[in-house]
């Protein structure tokens, strides 16, 4: 924008440059609702909270101000950012919104409320249609969904959508690699985050990585047919799952700590007791989102898991043989795409993996 300085606003966002320069330019003469759409990892929460600050900060985002910044570290009181509890929307938080959505701005004159998650709004969308459609003029809303079920399309259309693309897995590895990650490193990383920038960023910071997936590649040839053999393997892969969420933890706990410091910050500006914290912290939804993030980080490893193990099987069928180590080859990769293709309904990771393991290790004929 004409005028506007250098700014660290939409900074985080790589290889969205339509989304971008669309919400830039909203900021001139925003509407009521902003829908932004896409893949898990494309930049929707970064860019949201750019927008967000944009939207609130007096200065039209110049991205370092005290609005800003507290807007981007979201403990700004006419942010209002909404998590979901359990895993659905549901209408008590749909109820919440409303109630939020009709109160006065705290500090300026217009307040955001950010809904995450609508993907999976189900039947709370009617109960918000209204309030989507028709707030007061200062509230916009801002809201994310990773796609568009049947239950989003009607708030949609009170929406403007902004649509995020899937990120090409050589811009991820491109911005590992800005960040100093190696050329070669970068790119299996980022095959691994499944082309989401932000795992690919966790990963990235995660010495035990290269670690986890070799353990996967060895499986086929550890198992020996004994079903105590893939019950120990499993063990062992599970515990690895365990270990794989402690940079995520980490992360956690500085985002916590930040939290509490611009929290503490605030409250000498306001001149707050000590050890009072302002009603809205955005502390409870910042539990919600770590819990979340966590069995989503344990799910991801899962996945990348077993489509190493997977890689392993193709890679005997690539270097050809006999017809029965193919057919073996063939049954092992539709055994592991199955509990793939499953892991969202059944949680529980070790059961399922010892399955698994057993089914393979029944497979006769092995390559040595
Ligand atoms: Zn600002």
């Amino acid at each position: 924008m004409e005028g506007m300085p250098d700014t660290q606003l939409f900074a985080d966002v790589i290889g969205q440059d339509a989304a971008v320069s669309s919400l830039r330019a909203a900021i001139v003469r925003p509407v009521h609702a902003y829908l932004l759409v896409g893949p898990a990892g494309s930049g929707k929460r970064a860019s949201a909270l750019s927008f967000a600050a944009s939207l609130l900060c007096a200065a039209g985002g110049d991205g370092t101000c005290d609005i800003c910044r507290r807007v981007l570290g979201g403990i700004h009181p006419d942010l209002v950012a909404f998590e979901r509890e359990g895993p659905w929307i549901t209408i008590g938080m749909a109820q919440q919104v409303s109630l939020a959505a009709a109160r006065s701005p705290v500090e300026g004159d217009r307040k955001v409320l950010m809904l995450s998650d609508f993907h999976l709004v189900k039947e709370a969308g009617p109960a918000l249609l209204k309030t989507i459609e028709e707030p007061p003029p200062s509230t916009v809303f801002v809201i994310t969904a990773e796609f568009m079920p049947p239950e989003l399309v009607t708030i949609a259309s009170r929406c403007v959508v902004i649509e995020f693309r899937p990120l090409p897995l050589e811009a991820v590895a491109a911005a590992l690699q800005a960040g100093g990650v190696e050329a070669g490193l970068a790119l299996e990383l980022a095959t691994a985050a499944d082309g989401r920038l932000d795992r690919a960023r966790l990963l990235a910071g995660d010495s035990e990585f290269g670690v986890r997936r070799r353990a996967w590649q060895a499986v086929p040839e550890r198992l020996d047919g004994n079903g105590a053999t893939a019950v120990a393997i499993a063990g062992e892969l599970v515990a690895h799952l365990e270990r794989s969420v402690a940079p995520l933890r980490a992360r956690h706990e500085a985002e916590v700590a930040e939290l509490d410091a611009r929290v503490a910050r605030a409250n000498e500006v306001t001149g707050a007791k000590a050890g009072k914290r302002p009603a809205k912290t955005g502390a409870k939804e910042l539990e919600e989102r770590h819990r979340r993030e966590i069995r989503r980080q344990r799910t991801d490893e899962l996945r990348a898991g077993l489509a190493a193990l997977a890689g392993v099987y193709r890679d005997r069928l690539a270097a050809g043989g006999p017809s029965s180590v193919a057919g073996d080859a063939v049954e092992s990769v539709r055994l592991i795409q199955e509990l793939y293709a499953n892991l969202a309904y059944n949680p529980n990771e070790l059961l399922q993996l010892q399955a698994l393991l057993v089914k393979l290790g029944r497979q006769p004929a092995r390559v040595g």
